[in-house]
């Protein structure tokens, strides 16, 4: 076999020209998402009120297993895409292990990470219903960045509620997103009334999630021509972000190389759902069988820890409920974790694949996590996000343990994305004052007795 090169790119043409929804293979298929007003199953009128028409269809269709990537998204796919594969061979020397270690690079864009995958996609299919723009929440930012490039791109009016404690101590990724000609407003705002409600209750309140997503859901239904758009958790976010995993699946065959293990962080699971699903694929169809592990922080374990019931999307209570692994939506991840991937809950999909033990999880401290996030840097030379880095972490592992067994394994993770601007992260971690904290029990009861209680 020929020599594998640092990095496997494919060329343009060999880019998926479909994104593949691994529901359709599933046997036993995700629930279906309820209305949280009647606790029935959605349908695409409810749905289509909320998102645009055609995403809504993609959400609410398990049996399609290919959809064709329209042409437009495609080629703004081509400016950052196909993204590289690279084998890690300094990393390898480093730890001194027989396995190869493979990562999939999607951090080469200005959004830094995977998301600009689907917002992209979202933008377009807005465009394409004629609507003059959509509306989001973003914490941290890096979801609102890749939707406000998404919408300049298509020349759609972008407005994001910026959890204001972010907005006010994380200003370079609202610059980025202003840049792009998004409308950034610190949430709570006085622009909606559940933000001036919450103004009123809490003087002086930074804002949470929660509260974003409901000004941001609340901006959408009110103003003609507005949808909201949501940046992981949801299927149809699962089924853009499959360009990932197969383009790994293209590289690996293209160099005849079968994957023994995938690896993947997971926050509300769209990039490990992304990067697994035609691997999963093959694994349901009986064609193959590959060892998938989703990787959360142990401040946050909505796989490990939590319970599979149905729950609120949202701590704003005002998304439809879907049935998946989750810690309840009262669930708030102790202030000194930084290290990204808060969400309370998992997708659907990533929930029900584990439910049928068809991938496995772990849970990583965050100390940990900067370590071999630290090792990354320094032999591979990319800094990357905390998130991608709980990945890594279990990539490293898994390497050092191939390096007593002996056994040369094919390990693949995902590297979701670059961490310039989690740099307060890295100092504290530099500083030592990083610590690590694991949720009780008893906490953790606390926010999951809280859940609406469906049958
Ligand atoms: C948002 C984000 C994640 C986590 O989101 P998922 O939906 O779980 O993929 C992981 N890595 C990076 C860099 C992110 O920005």
């Amino acid at each position: 076999m020929s020599e594998i090169p640092y990095k496997i790119y494919l060329e343009e043409k060999e880019m998926p020209d479909r994104w593949y929804n691994v529901r359709a293979d599933m046997k036993k298929k995700p629930a279906p998402i309820l209305n949280p007003g009647t606790l029935k199953p959605v349908t695409l009128e409810e749905l289509s009120g909320i998102f645009c028409e055609e995403l809504a269809r993609q959400e609410l269709d398990d049996t399609t297993a290919y959809f064709d990537i329209p042409e437009e998204i495609r080629s703004f796919y081509k400016m950052y895409r196909p993204s590289p594969l690279v084998r890690a061979y300094c990393l390898e020397k480093k730890l001194d292990t027989p396995a190869h270690i493979y990562y999939k690079f999607e951090g080469n864009n200005t959004s830094g990470s995977h998301k600009l995958n689907s917002a992209i996609a979202q933008a377009y299919y807005a465009k394409k219903q004629g609507l003059k723009g959509v509306t989001t929440e973003t914490g941290a930012g890096q979801w609102g960045t890749a939707l406000s490039m998404a919408c300049s791109y298509f020349d759609l009016d972008c407005q994001v509620y910026m959890v204001k404690v972010s907005y006010e101590q994380k200003p370079f990724r609202r610059e980025v997103m202003r840049t792009y000609g998004a409308n950034v407003t610190p949430s709570p705002s006085m622009n909606t009334e559940v933000g001036r409600k919450i103004n009123a209750e809490f003087p002086g309140t930074t804002g949470s999630l929660g509260c974003a997503i409901s000004e941001a859901v609340e901006a959408a239904v009110t103003q003609e021509g507005y949808r909201y758009v949501l940046g992981s958790v949801l299927s149809q976010v699962l089924l853009h972000q499959s360009v990932i995993g197969l383009e790994t699946k293209a590289a690996l065959d293209k160099y005849g190389i079968k994957a023994d293990m995938i690896i993947g962080c997971a926050g509300g699971g769209s990039n490990l759902g992304g990067l697994i699903s035609p691997f999963a694929g093959e694994i349901l169809r009986g064609e193959a069988s590959y060892d998938i592990i989703a990787v959360e922080p142990a401040s946050c374990p909505s796989l490990t820890r939590g319970v599979y019931a149905y729950d609120f999307c949202d701590t704003g209570k005002v998304c439809p409920l879907a049935k998946m692994y989750t810690l309840g939506s009262g669930f708030i991840p102790s202030a000194n974790h930084a290290g990204g991937l808060r969400y309370h809950g998992m997708s659907s999909i990533v929930s029900e694949l584990y439910d049928q033990g068809l991938i496995r999880a772990t849970s990583v401290e965050q100390t940990s996590v900067f370590e071999a996030a630290e090792m990354f840097a320094r032999v591979e030379g990319i800094l990357p996000a905390p998130e991608s880095s709980h990945a890594i972490r279990v990539a490293i592992d898994e390497a050092i343990k191939c390096k007593k067994t002996g056994e040369e394994k094919n390990i693949v993770f995902g590297l979701t994305g670059t961490g310039y601007f989690d740099l307060v992260a890295y100092q504290k971690y530099n500083d030592g004052e990083m610590g690590d904290y694991i949720p009780t029990d008893e906490e953790l009861q606390k926010s999951i007795s809280q859940m609406p209680k469906v049958e």
